[in-house]
């Protein structure tokens, strides 16, 4: 937060310190018979577990209700280690104890089906129906099925996408496994903007660190519908440098985008009219914002949700706040710490907005490490702040690993990459 004097700060704490002790302040309630503000999060990702613990943080006085469809959430950051044969599925999955049981949210595992915003109203798979009186989502994505012929539900068991982390992440990873030595292993990567701009490449590198060990006469395709993309110097010089020859990247000028795939035959098409074969295709189909979303009419033409950018409250309905994937959230990235973030100014934003206090001005921030192979890590950061385009980086806060560095340097990252992980986790989850 910044622009905001200490003076502020303190009448700030201050105020939601004593609704917080009291519990819910407002007349409305009290006419309502209720003395708690009821606040429900749809999705117990990154930016819905982050932002119900910093709401109750805030305001212990709170109620804080999560709907979350399983009872365990399998991290995508780190699930690229999985698929490279480097980590377990269990490393990278968590539960809600600590939520329920230290920070007092009320974690309930069912579907959010339907939302009444007039109403406000929350129908449950199961049956029940909750108020609120602020609703905030952050449903991650819904994939774009039939969008790329023939590549729906049913053919993401044959070609995985392993772009939602679980089931999908060990299938992929055990095709990867029974493949031929020489066999071609083809990613068709998304265009922007789509959930972890750098994903596709850290996972192209993990696959072929996997490959160069364990079946080193096989390749990696990666066909792209883009003609750049994140961190692109870094990845491809790790990539020279660690499986020379053994990653192909295939951009958008020069084919990439995959049009129709065939699971019979194992192939896809380009818009040339041109097949790749492929013993393992992975294929990461377009996607938009979460299902619920879209339902509650919350999504503009784009697929993705307008907001407010210092509230992340809908621009299509009023007390309903959208956060992380799902939410157009200025020039910020679509990825799991940029999703926390997003969820800690959303919290201070219900929090003082129910307690009739000033929204503070906030600022926001993303880290993102990916590792090229376990011992090869590069980062990019970024601070941003709200302007009148919105938010927006900071120019010369943050910066992204230099070009040169020796095999110390990279290692390091490596292992702060593994400290970003069990940080973030530790954030949402303890
Ligand atoms: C391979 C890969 C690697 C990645 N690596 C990184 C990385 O290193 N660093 C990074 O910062 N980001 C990374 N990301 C991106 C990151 O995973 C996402 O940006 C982040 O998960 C977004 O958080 P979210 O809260 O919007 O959605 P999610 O984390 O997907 O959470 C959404 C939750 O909502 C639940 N849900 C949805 N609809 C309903 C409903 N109707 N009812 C009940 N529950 C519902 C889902 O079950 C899910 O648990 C990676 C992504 C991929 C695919």
């Amino acid at each position: 937060m910044n622009n905001y004097s200490r003076r502020d700060f303190m009448k700030w704490a201050g105020a939601a310190s004593v609704f917080s002790a009291m519990g819910w302040p407002l007349g409305a309630l009290a006419k309502m018979g209720r003395s708690a503000a009821k606040v429900v999060v749809i999705g117990g990702g990154y930016g819905g577990a982050t932002c119900a613990k910093y709401i109750r943080k805030m305001a212990p006085g709170i109620e804080v209700t999560l709907i979350e469809q399983n009872k365990r959430y399998t991290t995508c950051p780190f699930s690229n280690t999985v698929i490279g044969g480097l980590k377990k599925i269990e490393d990278i999955t968590h539960g809600y104890d600590n939520l329920r049981n230290r920070h007092g949210v009320n974690v309930i595992h069912d579907i959010a089906e339907e939302v009444n915003p007039a109403k406000k109203v929350v129908k449950l798979k199961g049956g029940a129906k909750l108020e609120y009186d602020k609703l905030i989502m952050s449903p991650g994505i819904e994939f774009m099925w039939g969008k790329i012929e023939g590549y729906d539900q049913a053919a993401s068991e044959v070609m995985p996408h392993a772009w939602k982390a679980g089931p999908q992440t060990t299938l992929l990873r055990a095709k990867i496994e029974a493949m031929r030595d020489g066999g071609t292993v083809i990613i068709a990567a998304p265009a922007n903007p789509f959930r972890c701009p750098p994903g596709p490449y850290e996972r192209a590198s993990l696959v072929a660190n996997y490959l160069k060990k364990h079946k080193p006469k096989s390749k990696v395709i990666v066909l792209d519908r883009k003609d750049k993309f994140s961190k692109q110097a870094l990845f491809v010089s790790g990539g020279e440098a660690l499986y020379p020859g053994m990653i192909e990247w295939v951009s958008k000028s020069a084919g990439g985008t995959v049009v129709r795939v065939d699971t019979k035959a194992m192939e896809v098409e380009n818009n040339n009219g041109f097949t790749y074969q492929g013993d393992v295709i992975n294929v990461i189909p377009p996607h938009r914002a979460g299902t619920i979303a879209q339902r509650t009419g919350l999504a503009d033409k784009s697929g993705w949700c307008p907001i407010n950018q210092t509230t992340f409250e809908s621009r299509k309905h009023k007390d309903i706040h959208i956060i992380g994937d799902s939410a157009i959230a200025g020039k910020m990235p679509k990825s799991g710490y940029a999703a926390a973030s997003e969820g800690k100014v959303c919290a201070a934003a219900v929090v003082a907005e129910l307690g009739g206090l000033n929204m503070p001005e906030p600022s926001y921030v993303n880290t993102c490490y990916s590792l090229v192979g376990p011992e090869y890590g590069i980062s990019v950061a970024a601070v941003y702040r709200l302007t009148k385009k919105g938010i927006t980086p900071v120019k010369g806060a943050g910066g992204g690993s230099p070009k040169v560095a020796d095999s110390t340097f990279r290692n390091m990252e490596a292992v702060y990459a593994q400290g970003w992980y069990d940080s973030t986790v530790a954030d949402m989850f303890r």
